[in-house]
């Protein structure tokens, strides 16, 4: 058992912390692990949208070189995944504030497979 304030470890049988009196947790590391994954998670779906999806490794190299001449921030995810049979597309996030200009942009390429949501 550990106090997730001071990190004190206690026996089993012990519930609280003398020293700070609030509850003892089992495990304080994976837990605050967890937490954090979770929070930088949400900070990225709340800065970046999602503006297509493609399965070619052509149409995302293409995206990346269009992205970078209109200096547009990006990221690709599942980029690695794209060439793969029955695999998820990869999808294109851009920064919130450019994904009206990319989607803009995106309309007027060809592109091998898209989708533009
Ligand atoms: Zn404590």
């Amino acid at each position: 058992m550990f106090c997730p304030k001071c990190k004190a470890e206690y026996r089993e049988g012990f519930t609280r912390c003398s020293s700070c009196d609030i509850e003892l947790v089992n495990e304080i590391h994976e837990k605050h692990e967890k937490k954090h994954m979770k929070d930088e998670t949400e900070i990225e779906y709340i800065e970046y949208d999602l503006v297509m999806t493609t399965f070619s490794a052509m149409d995302i190299s293409l995206i990346k070189s269009i992205l970078e001449d209109n200096n547009i921030a990006y990221f690709i995810q599942g980029e690695s995944n794209v060439n793969m049979v029955g695999g998820l597309p990869a999808r294109v996030l851009v920064k919130r504030e450019h994904a009206e200009k990319a989607g803009e942009i995106l309309k007027d390429c060809s592109f091998s497979y898209r989708t533009i949501l």
